[in-house]
């Protein structure tokens, strides 16, 4: 997709001139507040007044929400690759969509109930109260979009924490969803923020007693941080998900697939493939397929370039003193982060044409590119001798995340192999990592996927808490 920039700088403009605008909404509608106390505030009281709608209202409200990510996909698209300066506009408005229609709503409730000769007893899913969401900048409005459906769901308000680096195209997501929550009857403010969001306002937020949940979807420092703040938190990191290809697989298929998964929003997924790891026997014709599907391949010195544009290298000395040899370390560039290939390339001096989507070279195993998460359209690809290695290395640089793992293989016991060492969250066979989160695979959408602490895919239900309701002697008819 080609985007006028100067359509796009023209949406911009009066995106910004509407978020500046509900900052000064006096009559507090927009869930934009000056303040952590006051936006905790507000949405206290919409979760009081959500509190008497009933389940069929509250659904109501989740399907305006819905239109709102339906009718303003491409205008908040266009809005978080311009204010970010990440990703893609045609991906991310595949992503709104995806939100619109795949995130589970209150049908995802469900009461257990026992019965017997001592009566009812019944286990419902009731809300938390006031929710904390700190959501990422790479997936801005996805997330805000996707949370904001699943915590109201299950009956609570939500006080947003975006990244700074979104902040106009977060804000106005929230702002456009209370809009539509209050014209379809709900009350104002259940979504709220600070209009300007920054780390202090978030640990103002995190340590505030009027928050009874905490949703960190980031990398590790944020999944640390709500993990250590005393309150119920959900976890949801980072992934540098392997995508292995033994020799069964269809090869062409699985080269397809792969720079399909890499290359979708630039790479910003925490699902999408960030190395691949394949049998030698088929790597030749792997990695000449994926060029055919727009990979372009680097070898010798251009790696070495690359690196030095794309990571920052660190010199450590040990903890031990000054004898020992410095420790190297590398750390993501992140003015490359969810960038083109092409601009990539542009860099080390290679000029290719846009079909061009994601770069590969060959790579050792202990290589950054292979052990960074780098959240750009640069793909390693490790040859190893058999499925064996291919599993033991997967295992290692996916390095314990348990967060997402690629397989294309037409061996049931490799791919069962694999998927049992590995222990991710998601586990995609024989199709793009994408197909994990409900693009062209079976299953519900969600873009809080949280490992750590173990909800895995989050929907309503993740944001509930159990409660038993007892009936003795009654209402039990058999
Ligand atoms: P990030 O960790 O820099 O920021 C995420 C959010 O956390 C932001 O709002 C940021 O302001 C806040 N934050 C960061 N450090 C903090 C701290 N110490 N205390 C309090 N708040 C803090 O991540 P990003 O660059 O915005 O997003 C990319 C990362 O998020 C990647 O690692 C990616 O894998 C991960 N991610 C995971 C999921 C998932 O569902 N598991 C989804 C999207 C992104």
């Amino acid at each position: 997709m080609t985007i006028d920039q100067s359509l796009v700088a023209k949406i911009t403009a009066e995106v910004i001139a509407r978020v500046q605008e509900s900052k000064s909404d006096t009559a507090g509608n927009s869930g934009i507040f000056a303040t952590i106390e006051e936006a905790v505030k507000a949405a206290r009281t919409a979760y009081n007044q959500l509190k008497k709608l009933s389940i069929a209202q509250r659904e109501e409200l989740i399907q305006a929400m819905r239109q709102v990510a339906r009718d303003h996909a491409e205008e908040l698209a266009e809005m978080a690759v311009t204010e970010s300066g990440m990703g893609r506009v045609a991906d991310k408005i595949i992503k709104h969509r995806l939100v619109a229609d795949k995130t589970p709503g209150t049908e995802g409730l469900r009461t257990e109930a026992w019965t017997g000769d001592r009566g009812l007893t019944l286990l419902e899913m009731g809300p938390y109260g006031v929710i904390g969401s700190i959501t990422p900048t790479t997936n801005p409005c996805a997330t805000v979009l996707c949370n904001a459906i699943g915590m109201i769901a299950a009956g609570n308000a939500v006080v947003f924490s975006p990244h700074p680096t979104a902040k106009n195209t977060s804000l106005l997501t929230i702002k456009l969803l209370n809009e539509a929550i209050i014209k379809a009857g709900g009350p104002a403010n259940l979504l709220t923020a600070v209009a300007e969001p920054s780390l202090k306002a978030t640990n103002a937020m995190m340590s505030h007693p009027g928050i009874n949940m905490l949703v960190a979807t980031g990398g590790p420092g944020v999944v640390k941080a709500v993990m250590s703040s005393g309150k119920k938190a959900i976890g949801a990191g980072a992934g540098n998900p392997p995508a292995v290809v033994d020799e069964t697989a269809d090869i062409e298929k699985a080269a397809r697939d792969i720079i399909a998964g890499c290359s979708f929003d630039n790479n910003l997924p925490c699902i999408a493939e960030k190395e691949v790891i394949v049998v030698g026997c088929v790597a030749d014709k792997l990695m000449s397929y994926m060029q055919r599907y727009g990979a372009y391949l680097i070898s010798g010195q251009d790696i070495d370039r690359l690196a030095k544009v794309i990571l920052t290298e660190k010199e450590e000395l040990a903890a031990s003193g000054c004898t020992e040899k410095p420790k190297r370390s590398y750390a993501v560039n992140k003015k490359f982060v969810g960038k083109d290939a092409k601009y990539i390339l542009s860099q080390i001096g290679i000029n290719v044409p846009d079909s061009v989507k994601v770069v590969i070279c060959e790579a050792a195993a202990d290589h950054p590119f292979v052990l960074e998460e780098l959240m750009m359209p640069v793909l390693p690809v490790v040859q190893v001798k058999d499925i064996d290695a291919a599993i033991e290395l997967a295992v290692k640089v996916e390095h314990g995340n348990r967060h997402t793992a690629i397989m294309h293989s037409k061996n049931v016991d490799n791919l069962t192999r694999l998927a049992k060492a590995i222990e991710t969250t998601i586990f995609v066979k024989n199709a793009p990592s994408f197909a994990g989160i409900g693009v062209g695979g079976e299953g519900f959408t969600t873009f809080t996927i949280a490992g750590p602490t173990g909800e895995g895919l989050t929907s309503a239900r993740s944001f509930t808490r159990q409660r038993r309701c007892v009936l003795v002697d009654g209402f039990s008819i058999v």
